[in-house]
């Protein structure tokens, strides 16, 4: 008995150095969190003022009438999912065919189970805050990419190869939550990553007039036709090539380091940064929840390494920088695949452990 017995405490305690043991890994290769949305919506765990309310319409159903859907229909209007209706002046509250229809292209094109119903994932990608800019951009034609480009396939043509292009901030459409040298370097280091990837190289310049691309920070209705909505909603928005402006709501509690940066509604200056670059280029949003080009970003994610289809899509348009490689790429992601597996299979190791741990008590 007594050997059996050193057995059972020598497994017991491995089991338990094992569970005692896991590894941290980076935030990076954390999967993306989803937002928990219960049956009763004021449990609702997001912070977003703006659509907030949205939750309220949780399992709503085609042949359903909810007061303040009409609302939920301005949206999808707003983004492009949703014409305005022919015989009445006003959406109404109903959840008829149209809204179905609008409800199951914003499925899709978010990657989200295509369901036709207000489920809770869809209630969430809805609520989440996102990019200004309308999902009705034109598809790419590649069969396994999602990327997008706006309707025309607009791109910068100035001349030169590698090509420059010159941005500039705005003297006096600036915040004070984060200081002038921190948002240079933000900027610089996310028009660096797309530098990377296409024969484009990006030049800071003092002279705001003449830049091609022009960043400021906003509040409200700021003269475009397109008004920021205070904390959260929409978080930025740039226009299509060769337009050149950038920018970002001002009311925003925008952060550079989550760790000085408490605020629940933080959202990362960089991860919105590289992304309304991407449409400064002239790609749209990308169904591919990891892509930079993904239209919504939760707060306190930081979301800033493009991802594949980031690359095609960009490089479709302008093509590749020499000193670019795929396979480079492919083995950054690949790396990041495997401490995700290997992460799983630590789980798995480690359910085992608790399960021998249990038998052995
Ligand atoms: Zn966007
Ligand atoms: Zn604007």
């Amino acid at each position: 008995m007594f050997p059996f017995f050193s057995y059972l405490n020598l497994l017991l305690f491995l089991c338990v150095a094992l569970f005692l043991s896991r590894p941290c890994f980076p935030a990076r290769i954390i999967p993306e969190s989803v937002t928990v949305i219960t049956s009763e919506p004021e449990k609702t765990e997001t912070h977003n003022a703006t659509w907030h309310d949205f939750s309220k319409f949780l399992h709503a159903e085609r042949g359903s009438h909810v007061s303040g859907m009409s609302e939920l229909k301005k949206y999808f209007h707003r983004f492009g999912y949703l014409s305005l209706p022919e015989t009445t002046p006003n959406f109404t509250d109903t959840f008829d065919s149209q809204f179905e229809s609008a409800l199951l292209r914003y499925q899709k094109r978010l990657g989200l189970p295509v369901t036709g119903k207000l489920d809770s994932q869809t209630i969430s990608a809805i609520v989440a805050p996102r990019c200004g800019v309308s999902d009705t951009a034109m598809h790419g034609f590649h069969a396994t990419r999602r990327y997008a480009y706006f309707n025309g396939k607009p791109r910068w043509t100035r001349g030169g190869s590698p090509m420059t292009l010159t941005y500039a901030f705005s003297p006096y459409d600036i915040i004070e939550r984060v200081n002038a040298a921190e948002i240079r370097a933000v900027f610089g280091r996310a028009f660096a990553r797309w530098a990377a990837v296409i024969p484009v190289s990006f030049v800071e310049t003092a002279e705001y007039g003449r830049a091609d691309i022009t960043i400021g920070f906003y509040l409200g209705d700021h003269g475009d036709g397109e008004p920021f909505d205070g904390v959260l909603g929409v978080l930025a928005h740039a226009f299509s090539p060769q337009n050149g402006r950038f920018h970002l709501d001002a009311a925003e509690t925008w952060s550079v380091d989550f760790d000085r940066e408490e605020s629940k509604v933080a959202v990362d200056l960089e991860s919105v940064a590289t992304h309304e670059i991407g449409h400064v280029l002239g790609l749209g949003h990308s169904s591919v929840k990891e892509a930079v080009m993904y239209p919504s970003l939760s707060p306190r994610r930081k979301k800033v390494d493009l991802k594949i289809d980031d690359v095609a899509g960009v490089q479709a348009l302008y093509g590749s920088n020499p000193n670019f490689t795929f396979s480079s790429l492919l083995q950054s992601q690949n790396s990041l695949n495997a401490a995700l597996q290997l992460e799983t299979g630590f789980f798995t190791w480690t359910t085992l452990a608790l399960f021998l741990i249990f038998l052995c008590a």
